[in-house]
């Protein structure tokens, strides 16, 4: 674990030299992107901020943010393109409007894209509340693959036959994310590796 953080941060520090030169271009196979300087947390006025900061991190990954207002654990999401099918990590928090901008987002990606609708995945980084309250705005919705935080749904969905020994995937279409099982913090948690990022 400590030897694939490492990757990470170095991954990092070259991405960051990269974006100076070229956007949204591949650095040795490796897509690169920017992180915003600061996050919004909320307040001091809560009617002039957005329910979501939307972060496009670059054209295929997508970073939001619940605003504090909203609910105070402020949980990242992520929304992550393949050339087939989006994926997204965890639902929010609290009383929480969630697959509406996320929809919205797949549907500008698909626009820009030239594609005509592009299925997303719904999965989690743990079952706990803060990460699986938009749940229900997900579950029922036409072209989203809903995968509940448990154990026996998340080795169907990305093929791990043996919990949590072995490490699943999914391709979401010339973008294979490792979906690897961690369990600790909560049964259900696991980490997911973009191989096309190579981000942890
Ligand atoms: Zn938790």
């Amino acid at each position: 674990m400590r030897a694939a953080l490492g990757s990470v941060w170095l991954s990092n520090l070259r991405q960051q030299n990269v974006w100076r030169i070229h956007p949204n271009q591949l650095e040795a196979g490796v897509a690169v992107g920017k992180l915003p300087k600061s996050w919004q947390t909320g307040g001091p006025n809560c009617a002039d901020l957005p329910k979501w900061q939307v972060h496009e991190y670059n054209p295929d990954f997508f970073i939001l943010r619940e605003s504090g207002c909203t609910h105070y654990e402020k949980p990242f999401l992520y929304l992550i393109f393949g050339s087939d099918r989006a994926l997204l990590e965890d639902t929010g928090a609290g009383q929480v409007e969630t697959a509406a901008i996320v929809m919205d987002i797949v549907a500008q990606w698909a626009r820009r894209n030239n594609k005509g609708t592009v299925p997303l995945v719904v999965m989690h980084s743990h079952s706990h509340s803060d990460h699986t309250a938009g749940d229900a705005q997900f579950k029922d919705k036409p072209n989203v693959q809903f995968i509940a935080a448990a154990v026996p749904e998340i080795q169907k969905a990305f093929g791990i036959e043996n919990w949590p020994m072995d490490i699943g995937r999914i391709d979401l279409g010339g973008r294979i994310l490792d979906v690897i099982p961690i369990p600790g913090h909560n049964e259900a948690s696991i980490a997911l590796y973009d191989r096309a990022k190579e981000s942890l």
